[in-house]
This record gives C-alpha cells, structure tokens and sequence, in this order.
C-alpha cells in the first residue's frame, strides 16, 4: 500500500495538479473530498458544513441510479475481474459484450438492432455521426454530411458533439468559429404536457425540407434536454421530427444518454413519442454509474447502407472497445432495474419532488419549478452563485451541483421518501442562498 495522504495533503496536491469538469487550473473552489459511497450516501474525509455525509442529489451526473456500492453490481464486478477485466475487441469477443448487446437490441425500440459499444457518452455521439454520414455517403450522396438540431441541447464535450450543443450561452460557445456550422432550430416550447405548438412543428417541418440536400441526420435529446438547460418538451415534436426525416430522406438520432434507463417514467424516453429513431446513443446510468461505457444502436438499414459502400466497414474501434468489466456490470445493472418495479420507484420520486419543491416557486428569485419523472428542477432568474448554493446544499446534509440558472436534482431510484424529503429542502435552500 502507498503511504496514506491525509485530506490537506490529498486537496492541496488535487489543486496543484488535476484537472476538474469545466474547471480552470489551478481549481476555483475546493473540491469535496470523498472517502467512499454506499447507498444514497456520500461519505467525506472530513466533515464539511458540520455532515460528514451527503445525500446524493445527482446520481453522479445521471449515472449512479441503483446507488452506491450495490451488492448485485459489486458481484457482477468481482466476477468480471476474476475472468479478465479487459482483452481487446478486435478479433476476439466474450460473453459480457455480446449479453449486453442483446439485452440493449431487446429493451430498445424495435427496429434497432446493431450495437456499437463505446467508452463514454461523447465518443457515442461522434459514433453515431460517423454512421450517418458514412451511410449517405455509400448511398452516393457524399453532400449530406450536415447535422441539424434544436437549440438548447447538449450532447457532449468531443468535436462533433460540440457543434450540435446549445450555440449560445453554453459551455462550447467560444468554439463557434471552429466547429463543423451545423442547422439549428429554435428550441422546442417548454412542457412536457403542453399542448404541441403548429407553428413550432411546421418550423421543424420547413427546416428539415428546405436543408435536406445537406443533411444527414437530425440530432436530439428526446422529451429532456439536459446540461443545455433541464428542459421538457412534448413527445408530440419528436413524432414531427420522425415524419419530416422520412418525407425527406434524413437520419433521426436519439441521444438518450440522460434519458435512458427510466429517468423521465419510461424506459427510453422515445416511448413518450411512440417513435424508434435510426440511431440511438446510451451512457451515463448503462452501467448503474460504476464504470464508463455507452453504446450507439442502430438500424438494420443503416448498418447495410454502410456496410455496402466503397469503405465497407465503419472504422472507429477504440483501444478499451466493449470492455468487458464495464458490459458485465451494465449487463447486471439493467437486469437489477428490470427485476423491480422501478416505473413505481420512479413515480414514487417524482411525487416527492412535485411534493417537496411545491414551496421553491414562492421563493423570491425563483422563475419556475418543474419535475418529471425522477427529474426535479428549479430554475432561478439569476445566474446561480455556485458557492453559496453548494453551501447551503451541503448545510441540509445534501450533495448538489448547480450550473447556470439551475438548481436540480436526479436522485438514485433507491431514494427514500425522508431523502428525496431532504433533497428538496436542499434544493429550497440552495434557491434561497444561490
Ligand atoms: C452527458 C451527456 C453526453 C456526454 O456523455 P459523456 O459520457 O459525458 O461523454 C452526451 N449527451 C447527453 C444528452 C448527455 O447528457
């Protein structure tokens, strides 16, 4: 074992040497240093604000929906590692990767059948745009190689990724000049329940007609959109989506990253709509938050189109391609999900959410609250003050990582009423003081 550091020792060298998401160096504010997780629980090296362990507001960015150190994925993972934990996915294959891949064939949409596993939600979105243009350039039609979305989205930090987040006020909006110019339509109108807007759907519709020359596929997050903005939208946008791509020969990608695996109340959020994309992108809570995979499925058409062109084959294969540590633990961690009545669990959040931030819209500085699904959002007129809401957050025994304008939460599905209970007087709190 290595000499134990103690916390000032680990937080100082942290700040001298590593990196942070969206972080400048050396790091702004002081990190949190965790000791280990189990359950909805944080456990700190140090006690902060008096707690020396948080409820976990945030599933680790979407990811860790059964909660921390679960047995079922513990075991999944030992096994794993007994049998080999990685071997290269060129030539060889193994159970783990192709168990899972079945299983992602038969819980997605139905016309999606072929598997790419990638190593993190990014990667799966530059897959998923190499399958389009790949594929209408073996079609013979090389000049659709442009990507159209709505504003307000995000779909992650890598280069093609990049050119389909939010244009403005994002995080990527110094890259403007840089990136690959893609289309964008206005953002969808908010509410998941709200009546679907005409003049909206025909916007869509004359978009997508009026480029489709040069576009190869359309690219959103279906009925969510999250880093760009904890956003709903009505599922009856992605079935104009659907029907203006075939009308006028357009791939339609689905980034679920966010959504998938039950967040919003269904399993993939495309159910809202009724609709299979051509593509679809998973990551984040694939493999219960333990390790980083992701996957882009696609059709049958799609994998023929590129498959017969004049480069035969799709190439991108990276080095840890389909590891097999990561396939075994998404493999028990969607089986765990499926096992339990988790629609249930997932309603049972969203009433606590609903229940529980009812109090944050008469907060002053507060624009609006909305919940859906396991999904619970208060959105402040003002730029939240990061390190005072964190406080007041972490003051309630709560861990929460606010951004923008955005106060929010997506607990693990294991959550206890008292938790989610404390998860939104922290939510309130972090309004109040941020
Ligand atoms: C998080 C996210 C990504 C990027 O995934 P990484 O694993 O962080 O690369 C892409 N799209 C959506 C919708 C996301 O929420």
């Amino acid at each position: 074992m290595p000499e134990p550091l103690t916390p000032g020792e680990l937080l100082a060298l942290d700040r001298q040497h590593v990196w942070h998401p969206y972080g400048p160096m050396p790091g702004k504010a002081a990190p949190l240093l965790v000791e280990s997780a189990s359950g909805v629980r944080l456990r700190l090296a140090e006690p902060v604000e008096g707690q020396d362990e948080l409820v976990d507001g945030m599933s680790s960015w979407w990811s860790a929906v059964h909660g921390y150190n679960h047995p079922v994925l513990n075991d999944a993972a030992h096994g794993q590692l007994e049998r080999m934990s990685h071997v290269m996915f060129g030539g060889l294959t193994h159970e783990p990767a192709v168990r899972l891949a079945k299983r992602l064939v038969d819980i997605s949409p139905e016309p999606l059948q072929h598997v790419f596993l990638a190593d993190s939600g990014s990667v799966s979105v530059e897959v998923a745009v190499k399958m389009c243009l790949q594929y209408w350039r073996s079609l013979g039609k090389p000049r659709k190689q442009r990507l159209l979305t709505w504003r307000g989205g995000y779909h992650g930090d890598t280069w093609q990724p990049m050119s389909v987040c939010d244009p403005d006020g994002g995080m990527h909006e110094l890259w403007q000049g840089a990136l690959p110019r893609q289309i964008f339509a206005d953002a969808p109108p908010a509410g998941f329940d709200a009546a679907p807007d005409e003049a909206y759907a025909a916007h869509l519709r004359e978009l997508i007609g009026r480029h489709a020359e040069e576009l190869a596929a359309v690219i959103v997050e279906p009925v969510v959109q999250g880093a760009g903005g904890m956003s709903f939208h009505s599922p009856a946008y992605l079935r104009v989506l659907r029907e203006a791509c075939d009308e006028h020969g357009v791939l339609l990608v689905f980034d679920e990253i966010a959504t998938g695996f039950g967040r919003t109340g269904a399993l993939f959020a495309a159910e809202h709509a009724g609709v299979a994309p051509d593509v679809m992108c998973l990551g984040k809570a694939l493999t219960g938050g333990y390790l980083t995979l992701a996957a882009t499925l696609c059709t049958t058409a799609v994998a023929d189109g590129i498959s017969r062109g004049a480069l035969p084959v799709l190439a991108h294969g990276p080095t840890f391609m389909g590891n097999p540590l990561a396939a075994a633990v998404a493999d028990a961690s969607i089986s765990l999900l499926l096992s339990q009545d988790w629609g249930q669990e997932v309603k049972r959040i969203e009433a606590g959410l609903r229940n529980g931030l009812a109090a944050a819209a008469d907060l002053p500085g507060v624009r609006e609250v909305r919940v859906l699904g396991a999904i619970g959002v208060v959105q402040l007129d003002h730029e939240v003050d990061m390190a005072a809401a964190t406080r007041a957050a972490v003051r309630e025994g709560v861990w929460l990582r606010p951004f923008r304008d955005l106060i929010y939460t997506m607990p693990p599905y294991i959550t206890g009423d008292d938790d989610v209970a404390r998860i939104c007087a922290a939510v309130c709190a972090a309004a109040r003081e941020g």
